[in-house]
């Protein structure tokens, strides 16, 4: 998990860009990014990069921000070449679908371990069933919702606290008293809310 280091959390001053690991905080004023001109980590000096790097730099940002390995990264994008339109904007969809990055998009925990370790612990259930699965993909209509001890609700309800006023994207409806969402419509490439170029990951990926 990603710690606060100063304003700026520790492993996006590592990657010098901006993460998103910490959920709604990320699009906030409290984010250490959101105040600099400059990305973290590269004390305002401008890098040259070869297209090569731009597109490696581009797809180690989109699997660091839904905190996916290699061979996972690589099974989205398989599936997204298997499916209708465009690949790019395909992948990008499908991470945004993984229920682990629902729960955090919901706003019902603070950060994207928080919110994968809540579905793998199994403290999730999608339609009243647990799922304990971080890469489950929703589906338009599906009701997301908290279960589990006291203290995991407690967990919940103060993230949802501390979320509150932050925004959740068009296609989720929150319910935060219930500590549950729903998918209202599956997301389009406009909903995707990361600064993605899904053209560069495309490129590299299909060398
Ligand atoms: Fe922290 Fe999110 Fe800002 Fe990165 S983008 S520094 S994780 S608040």
């Amino acid at each position: 998990m990603a710690r606060i280091h100063g304003s700026v959390c520790k492993l996006c001053r590592r990657e010098g860009m901006k993460l998103f690991l910490k959920g709604q905080r990320c699009f906030s004023e409290k984010c250490g990014v959101n105040r600099r001109d400059y990305p973290p980590g590269m004390h305002n000096r401008p890098r040259k990069t070869t297209e090569y790097a731009a597109q490696l730099r581009e797809k180690q940002k989109a699997k660091r921000i839904y905190g996916l390995l290699e061979r996972q990264f690589q099974s989205f994008f398989a599936r997204a070449q298997r499916q209708k339109g465009n690949t790019g904007e395909n992948l990008l969809v499908m991470l945004e679908r993984r229920l682990d990055n629902v729960v955090l998009s919901l706003g019902l925990a603070l950060s994207r371990f928080d919110a994968r370790q809540m579905v793998s612990h199994g403290h999730v259930r999608v339609n009243g069933k647990r799922v304990s699965i971080p890469s489950y993909l929703v589906r338009s209509g599906d009701e997301i919702s908290v279960h589990g001890r006291d203290s995991i609700k407690k967990k919940a309800a103060a993230a949802i606290e501390v979320n509150k006023g932050q925004g959740i994207p068009g296609w989720l409806e929150a319910m935060p008293a219930e500590l549950k969402g729903k998918v209202v419509q599956l997301p389009r490439r406009e909903d995707v809310p990361h600064p993605i170029n899904e053209q560069l990951i495309i490129e590299l990926c299909s060398k």
